[in-house]
């Protein structure tokens, strides 16, 4: 099959046309306008029930959510801050879960007017990752201490659903030997961001081990949808897009990761595109997104757009709307990425973020060749913002009281989808993931944190294992034995003990 025969096979008209409710989509670009427009004076009482809602960790509906993204009043917004962060503690306590992005393949078919791997881009070098590749990569990614990793893919017969199985095939097999010689460490979590797919290519993602599939919807107005992604395109068509969630949890991935890419649109508009997304996932499938990122869009080789579009998201617009994700759909982990500067980020942590990457590397094969991004600016997508390593960033956090958690054990034990939403709402799976944090910061800390960040990720392990023996949810469930076995045994080097 050649490219262009390729291409028009990927498209399933009937694996859109099954999510549609009486032949409409969930995005009602007049209802979203409308309850804007509505709710543009809200009063501190009306605003402080809604908090309370977000506190109780409910979705708020989108005429909640129109009420809080109104809200100017500064003493207010600080309110809403406050808020969120208590949301962020009750549900996640202070983790911060780390992730390395690895970057398969740049060759696409798709020619996004943002994307330096769009097809027109002629100054982009392609290369599709070989196994051995990948592996190498892999290597470098398990050396930096990282345990569970992002594959990313541009769109392409030649990185299609058997590629991406395969190369998660490869990154799951790569074994790493500890730096004290007594044992090995892989990467025990592998998310997908790729394209979307038809349920029978995500069944073979799902049989390969997939932990979340991750595709941003880039901006929820057709219209603007249309005017940045060519019409004769596979990623032209918005509902194919639309509904790859809904396709992934038929497929049986229950793991979801939405997002949009703030400067393509009004950010008020994808913020209510997100909720829509959230609520219908919940409606159609009981279960909402694993996570919601809000990438904004950066420099891109060659795209006017990138660094010209009308509706360029400011910081502080940014932080705001973080704040805003986080009290609208408050069981979700939220994920800043190191597309932000190094000082951006770590504020934007403290508005309710869940997860972050670091050491990131976005070139193709630009790990185990130790590559900064200036040294392949013709192989990457898009700049990045911060290239400091997983150790500086950790030692950061932990310096602002932050545990760093590499743990993966929700999804090895079965954790996921519907169950996990479930836990997370009534703060139980935040229990578990406190026992993991520990369990696997202390690996980190004894494998691959220099002297300084020891030192200061000691003092807060030891915090941590003060409140794991005071919780009575621990004593209760019978669970501090076989934790303080696992730790006394990771601390004596075994690897991938987990509750
Ligand atoms: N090709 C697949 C797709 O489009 O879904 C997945 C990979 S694509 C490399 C991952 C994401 O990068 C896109 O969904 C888009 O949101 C983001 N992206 C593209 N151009 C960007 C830019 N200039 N700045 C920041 N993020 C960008
Ligand atoms: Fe291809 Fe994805 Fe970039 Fe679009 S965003 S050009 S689909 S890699």
């Amino acid at each position: 099959m050649n490219v262009k025969e390729w291409v028009q096979q990927v498209i399933k008209p009937a694996e859109i046309e099954k999510y549609l409710v009486n032949g409409k989509d969930f995005i009602d670009v007049k209802s979203i306008w409308s309850n804007l427009s509505e709710c543009t004076k809200p009063d501190k009482w009306q605003v402080r029930d809604i908090l309370q809602k977000s506190l109780d960790i409910k979705l708020l509906s989108p005429k909640e959510t129109a009420v809080l993204l109104n809200v100017e009043d500064p003493d207010l917004q600080e309110e809403m801050r406050a808020a969120a962060l208590e949301v962020k503690k009750r549900v996640y306590d202070n983790r911060i879960v780390f992730f390395a992005p690895l970057y398969c393949s740049n060759l696409c078919v798709n020619s996004c007017v943002y994307c330096g791997f769009r097809s027109e881009n002629c100054a982009e070098k392609r290369h599709v990752l070989t196994m051995d590749e990948v592996r190498r990569e892999t290597e470098a990614i398990i050396d930096e201490g990282h345990k569970r990793l992002i594959a990313v893919y541009g769109e392409h017969p030649q990185s299609d659903a058997d590629y991406i199985a395969e190369s998660m095939g490869q990154i799951y097999a790569t074994k790493r030997v500890t730096p004290t010689g007594n044992g090995f460490n892989t990467i025990r979590r592998i998310n997908i961001n790729a394209a979307p797919m038809s349920i029978e290519n995500l069944r073979k993602l799902w049989k390969a081990g997939i932990g979340t599939y991750q595709v941003f919807q880039e901006t929820y107005h057709p219209q603007r949808y249309a005017e940045l992604h060519p019409a004769n395109t596979i990623k032209g068509n918005y509902r194919w897009r639309l509904y790859a969630m809904h396709r992934a949890m038929d497929a049986g991935i229950d793991d979801v990761a939405i997002g949009a890419l703030f400067g393509l649109y009004d950010w008020r508009f994808e913020v209510m595109g997100l909720v829509y997304h959230a609520h219908d996932l919940e409606r159609q499938f009981g279960i909402g997104p694993h996570t919601i990122s809000f990438p904004r869009m950066q420099p891109a080789l060659g795209s006017f757009v990138s660094e010209n579009s009308p509706y360029l998201v400011r910081d502080d617009v940014f932080k705001r709307l973080v704040m805003i994700l986080r009290l609208a759909v408050p069981y979700t982990g939220l994920i800043v990425t190191a597309r932000e500067r190094a000082e951006l980020r770590r504020e934007i942590i403290n508005y309710g973020c869940t997860q972050t990457d670091a050491s990131t590397k976005i070139g193709i094969g630009a790990y185990s060749e130790k590559k900064q991004q200036k040294e392949n600016a013709d192989k990457v997508q898009f700049t990045l913002g911060d290239e400091r390593s997983l150790d500086e960033v950790v030692r950061e956090l932990a310096n602002d009281g932050y545990i760093t958690s590499f743990c993966t054990a929700g999804y090895r034990c079965g954790r996921t989808g519907d169950k996990i939403m479930n836990l997370l709402e009534k703060g139980v799976e935040g229990k578990f993931c406190k026992l993991n944090a520990v369990l696997t910061f202390r690996e980190y800390l004894n494998d691959y944190a220099s002297p300084e960040t020891r030192k200061v990720g000691e003092r807060l392990i030891q915090k941590e294992l003060q409140e794991i023996e005071r919780m009575p949810f621990f004593t209760e469930k019978r669970l501090l034995p076989t934790f303080r076995t696992y730790y006394e045994r990771i601390t004596a080097g075994e690897r991938d003990l987990y509750m």
